[in-house]
């Protein structure tokens, strides 16, 4: 009731503005027209407009009030002043007083000395901003709320003729990067690996709305709430219809999204907004600027990132609303396709024909977005965050997608273009080759016989361990399905995921590695402060120690999951005995319980460590007597041992594994474990390059375990090998005194005809 007043105001504004838009006068008329009537109707001596520009520069495009020479003169770095400010932040500022604001910055050309309050919004369309709509008055005046939503929403409707392209056309920001028709490469981020070739498909996700203004609030009440029964409808259809959701990661990412799209605040948000006298489609949109700007400004990544749940759901309810479903991934699409966008939830990627997908290419994007679980699903070579790829890329144009090296190739140079192609037959053919070795021993050409196992965290990797032929899994990172939650799983919700790892091995082992959180692998509910040195932190055995519930909790949930069958376990980061046999006292205990509730205890408990901190090798003797296995955790070890930070891109080359230091090192640590009779297993990246592997064979490891991809080179390297002559040859190499030995042992293998 309290808004009648006001509203009718806004209606009748919007009206004037929409009138104004489909007039036939040049874009530029228009424009200035619009602001005249605005300033007129919200009783403001000035009342502009600033358009990005390229460069991200906003440029006054229309005034009523400031100096009329000021337009397209006067120009602002995105973030100078006030008017930068609101286009940076993507959100409105009203103030009384804007000539002792510390932000405001005076072009003298404008004239606008004189006006001292201001209120200011910004333009944004499909979540873009794409200009500044500000108001001036002389007085100090305090700018009421329906006043600022009224500018909200009238920004909403300019934004659609400032898009139109007459304003500031494509062709004028393409001019502004002079190349940019050229081939081009962007540098990105691999979300997932692989390599794609095709046609460009830009993922429109702006749906133009014509209707703004609502003649009948209720109605549009009615229309909502038939466009989110259907919504929820499809969503569910889609999901069940979806052959990679009927397990893991991806089932779980589609089942947030559901309840994302059920959430009860958003679709009352929604329902409010129509209150406010605008149809429903405008008001999804509107509710969807601000939970954009709310969303984007918040600290957690994670809450940042389900900002693309809500720019997919946002989208889906309009195609509802507007009676456009599915018009976006149908059609003439190409039988190549690569999808360009800016983000995308991960629902938007299931509407594109899977036969037809090549790659995805994304703007933004992080390793735990959810479209990129997704993609790994459906093995779609992803880069994230590639730098201003909508503005580089056209529809239609040819792309390369580089998952393995992250990066893309826009409109690739013909010989360029020919080589990935070529490099992508030779891919398939290998893939052949590979499959075909599926059922093949690992064995040398002199009989030696090596165990192969996966390095799994998603349930999508379980399903390769069939397909790959490993003989188990060596290491099960249990953190990875933390790190995709919201919160921590308690006890039932872990026994169910690792029995569902149980099922998906079908008997054949597997290692669970407990939790090893801390350093480099966050989980986004569990704040463990900020840390000078993070790998050498609060991290892994050190915080399950410190927290013992922690790691029983997770133990009773291994036990309660194994149901009888064979359970292996393994400690992260273990520095010294002491720390292993703590870490089995919890264990114990833990059987103890279960046993004590008569709960089946696993036919079986091995209990093992991972070697990754130096000075556990110098404890070998007492710790081979209490371990059933080690494991090597190659990346973490040589981070330690030559003290180069394994995440820093500077140091990646520095040090090689392949140095004599580093495999004498190694070969001791076989000795020992050799000579207590305690298998011994690598299962750090080295042992998937199979150069690396071939030197972990001739220094004595029969058991590797590395990534899914990593299982068939690494084999077709073990088949064509002679262990024995290795073996010897590397005798003369640890002590030498060089940097590497790699360029010697790359010898070797082509001299020996070794598939490397
Ligand atoms: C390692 O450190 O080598 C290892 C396998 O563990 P992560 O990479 O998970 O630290
Ligand atoms: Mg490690």
């Amino acid at each position: 009731m309290l808004r009648t007043q006001p509203l009718t105001g806004t209606r009748r504004l919007l009206r004037r503005v929409r009138d104004m838009m489909a007039g036939d006068a040049s874009a530029q008329d228009r424009l200035d027209r619009i602001v005249s009537i605005i300033a007129a109707d919200m009783v403001a001596e000035v009342c502009s407009v600033y358009l990005l520009r390229a460069g991200e520069v906003l440029e006054l495009f229309a005034t009523t009030g400031l100096n009329p020479q000021a337009v397209h003169l006067t120009r602002l770095q995105l973030g100078e002043g006030l008017i930068g400010t609101i286009a940076a932040q993507g959100r409105g500022i009203a103030d009384s007083n804007v000539q002792q604001n510390p932000s405001f910055v005076f072009r003298p050309e404008t004239g606008e000395e004189i006006y001292n309050s201001m209120l200011g919004v910004p333009v944004i369309r499909g979540g873009r901003v794409l200009g500044v709509l500000a108001v001036q008055n002389r007085t100090r005046r305090q700018y009421t709320e329906e006043e600022f939503e009224t500018l909200e929403t009238v920004a909403m409707v300019l934004a659609e003729l400032l898009a139109g392209g007459e304003l500031i056309s494509r062709d004028e920001l393409l001019a502004a990067d002079s190349d940019a028709l050229e081939p081009r490469t962007i540098d990105g981020v691999r979300l997932n690996g692989g390599l794609g070739m095709g046609t460009a498909v830009m993922h429109e996700r702006h749906l133009p709305i014509d209707r703004f203004v609502a003649e009948d609030t209720n109605a549009e009440r009615r229309r909502l709430d038939r466009a989110v029964v259907e919504m929820h409808g499809a969503i569910d259809e889609m999901i069940e219809a979806t052959d990679v959701a009927d397990d893991g990661e991806h089932r779980e990412v589609l089942e947030t999204y559901r309840m994302i799209a059920a959430d009860a605040g958003w679709l009352s948000r929604i329902r409010e907004a129509i209150g406010t006298g605008l149809t429903a489609e405008a008001a999804v949109q509107k509710v969807h600027n601000e939970t954009r700007v709310r969303l984007s400004a918040h600290s957690d990544r994670y809450i940042r990132e389900r900002l693309h749940d809500f720019d997919d759901l946002a989208n889906r309810l309009l195609q509802h609303l507007l009676g456009r479903v599915g018009q976006k991934a149908s059609g003439d699409q190409p039988n190549d396709m690569i999808v360009v966008a800016r983000n995308m939830g991960p629902a938007e990627l299931l509407d594109y024909d899977r036969s037809k997908l090549r790659g995805l290419v994304l703007e933004e994007g992080s390793a735990t977005t959810h479209v990129a679980i997704i993609a790994r699903a459906l093995d779609v070579p992803v880069v994230g965050r590639a730098a201003n790829v909508l503005e580089i890329v056209n529809e239609g144009d040819a792309l390369v997608v580089d998952g393995d090296n992250a990066q893309v190739y826009v409109r690739p140079a013909e010989d360029l273009h020919a080589s990935y192609a070529e490099i992508l037959s030779t891919r398939a053919q290998q893939r052949a080759a590979y499959a075909a070795l599926r059922d093949k021993p690992a064995e040398t050409v002199d009989g030696v016989t090596m165990s192969l196992h996966l390095n799994a965290g998603l349930i999508a990797d379980m399903q390769t361990l069939q397909d790959s032929g490993a003989d188990g899994v060596g290491l099960y990172r249990t953190e990875i399905p933390f790190m995709e939650r919201r919160e921590f799983p308690d006890v039932n919700q872990q026994a169910e995921l690792y029995e569902r790892i149980f099922d998906l091995a079908g008997g054949k082992p597997v290692v669970f590695r407990t939790l090893d959180v801390g350093s480099d692998k966050r989980l986004p509910y569990w704040n463990i402060g900020v840390e000078e040195n993070p790998a050498l932190g609060w991290r892994a055995l050190r915080v399950a120690l410190d927290r013992p519930a922690m790691l029983r909790h997770q133990i009773r949930a291994l036990i309660r999951a194994a149901k009888g069958r064979d359970l292996a376990i393994m400690f992260p980061m273990v520095a010294e005995t002491a720390e292993f046999d703590a870490a089995q006292a919890l264990l114990r205990r833990e059987v103890e319980a279960a046993r004590k509730i008569g709960r089946t205890l696993p036919a079986k408990i091995e209990v093992g460590t991972m070697l990754e901190v130096p000075a556990l090798a110098f404890q070998m003797p007492s710790l081979l007597q209490r371990a059933d296995f080690v494991s090597v955790g190659s990346n973490d070890l040589f981070q330690f041992l030559f003290a180069s930070d394994r995440g820093n891109p500077r140091l990646a080359d520095r040090y090689d594994p392949l140095s004599p230091g580093a495999l004498s090192f190694l070969k001791h640590l076989v000795e020992q474990c050799d000579g207590a009779g305690v298998p011994i297993s690598l299962c750090g990246e080295m042992a998937g390059r199979p150069l690396d592997a071939m030197a972990l064979v001739g220094i004595g490891f029969r058991r590797l375990s590395m990534a899914p991809s990593a299982i068939g080179p690494v084999k077709a390297m073990i088949r064509s090998l002679s262990q024995a002559s290795l073996t010897q040859y590397m005798e003369s190499l640890f002590n030498q005194p060089e940097h590497s030995v790699r360029e010697k042992l790359r010898e070797f293998a082509v001299d020996h005809g070794v598939k490397i």
